[in-house]
């Protein structure tokens, strides 16, 4: 006679591509004795443990991903396969309850479908995600990546294309970390030099010392003159940074050229401070959207008046926000060095006068927990997203969504085919 362990998951709802189950609940039940049992004292004994009436059952042994091995649990028949397949499992096994009525089966047949074309348009994303990708590694703003708008200062920016034009800079940069080739990065000086004492600025001939990719997580914090091999390595840092002390860090500045960090916790405020800057920053963007592809068009060649009247804008709204980060004084201005392929911590006031916030799953985005589990993602595909999330609130101290999960398991896996594995797996 064998007694068998399940893993009843409930409460929840499967969603597709790839199909899982989503927000429920699990109850582990041991030493479950099937012998002699049918279909129908089955599924009255398993109502018996869960509270909502599931609509019906499926299964999937313990481990393998569920679009792979999902099976009806509906008659007689699938009962007996059931128990065949839990036998073969080290008597474990997985039952998963259908409360709304959905045909799984057939979600998963769509799920099949389209997962080329998914794949495709992950593809699709990551070529043009070539700058992006650096920006939106880790973004503490929001917790839906995509309504994240960044303003973006590109190949085909005239104000840039301006700037190329005196033969100083270049505005081109098909990578991220281009060679340098002889060239120049971009060097922009931080918005508020003048303002800011001589201490909290790097000071020019000095050599400083560079990001050591091995710091452990929990070791990272931003020092001035800092480098580092681009803004993404300086970002995850910050990210690591600020989970590990419930920082609220936001970016009011972020591209490919320069990054300005401030600390958005504000007490009496909650996360309103950064909210209400992201907002400001948000119109400010949009606003100019519409006048940057007229510009590119109509009169690339020079700077337009609708330009200059942008830029001019959007420091104001600048200088309005940072006026606004009253409670803590954290800020971070970096960009790259003209001397050398090495993005640079330029200024830097370190003390924060802000406490720690435990809620802090928008500080993180999936790009970042794809970096913390890539390694134990890529050595088990089958890691569930509730273990990652569980993980993560148990290691960092942050809750984080289980779609956010799901998303750094797809870059992680994506990632590991792609050959960019060492990428991820380094940290
Ligand atoms: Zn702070």
């Amino acid at each position: 006679m064998v007694n068998f362990t399940i893993n009843l998951y409930h409460h929840g709802f499967f969603v597709g591509n790839p199909l899982h189950y989503m927000d429920g609940d699990l109850r582990v039940v041991h030493n479950v004795n099937f012998e002699g049992v049918i279909y129908s004292e089955f599924c009255h004994n398993l109502r018996k443990l869960v509270v909502m009436a599931p609509v019906s059952y499926y299964y999937v042994k313990s481990g393998v991903p569920m679009n792979l091995g999902l099976k009806p649990l509906k008659t007689d028949e699938d009962l007996e396969a059931f128990k065949k397949a839990a036998q073969e499992n080290n008597s474990k096994i997985d039952i998963y309850c259908e409360h709304s009525g959905y045909n799984v089966l057939e979600m998963l047949k769509n799920d099949n479908l389209v997962n080329e074309e998914d794949e495709q348009d992950f593809s699709d994303n990551e070529n043009q995600d070539t700058l992006d990708d650096v920006k939106d590694l880790v973004d503490f703003q929001t917790e839906d990546d995509s309504d994240v708008v960044i303003p973006k200062i590109t190949t085909n920016d005239p104000w840039l294309n301006k700037l190329v034009g005196l033969g100083k800079f270049i505005g081109h940069m098909d990578d991220p970390i281009p060679p340098l080739n002889g060239r120049f990065m971009v060097e922009i000086d931080d918005p508020e030099e003048d303002e800011i004492d001589t201490q909290y600025k790097v000071k020019k001939g000095v050599q400083y010392p560079a990001f050591d990719p091995e710091t452990p997580w929990n070791s990272c914090k931003p020092i001035l003159g800092l480098r580092f091999e681009s803004p993404a390595q300086l970002k995850q840092c910050l990210a690591n940074y600020g989970v590990t002390h419930g920082y609220q860090l936001w970016y009011l500045q972020n591209d490919s050229h320069k990054l300005l960090v401030l600390c958005a916790r504000d007490v009496s405020e909650g996360r309103c401070a950064g909210k209400r800057g992201k907002k400001d920053n948000e119109s400010a963007t949009c606003s100019t959207k519409g006048q940057g592809s007229k510009d590119c068009k109509g009169e690339s060649s020079k700077i337009s008046k609708a330009t200059k009247e942008r830029w001019d804008k959007k420091k104001e709204e600048e200088k309005k926000n940072v006026a606004n980060q009253k409670d803590c004084k954290f800020r971070l201005w970096a960009s790259w060095m003209s001397t050398e392929r090495s993005f640079q911590i330029k200024t830097l006031y370190a003390d924060h006068k802000c406490s720690r916030n435990y809620n802090l799953g928008s500080l993180v985005t999936y790009k970042w927990i794809a970096h913390h589990y890539a390694r134990e993602i890529i050595d088990n595909p089958w890691l569930t997203y509730r273990y990652m999330q569980n993980s993560i609130r148990e290691k960092f101290k942050i809750d984080v969504s289980l779609g956010q999960c799901k998303r750094a398991k797809q870059v992680a896996l994506f990632d590991h085919e792609g050959g960019l594995v060492d990428h991820y797996s380094r940290l």
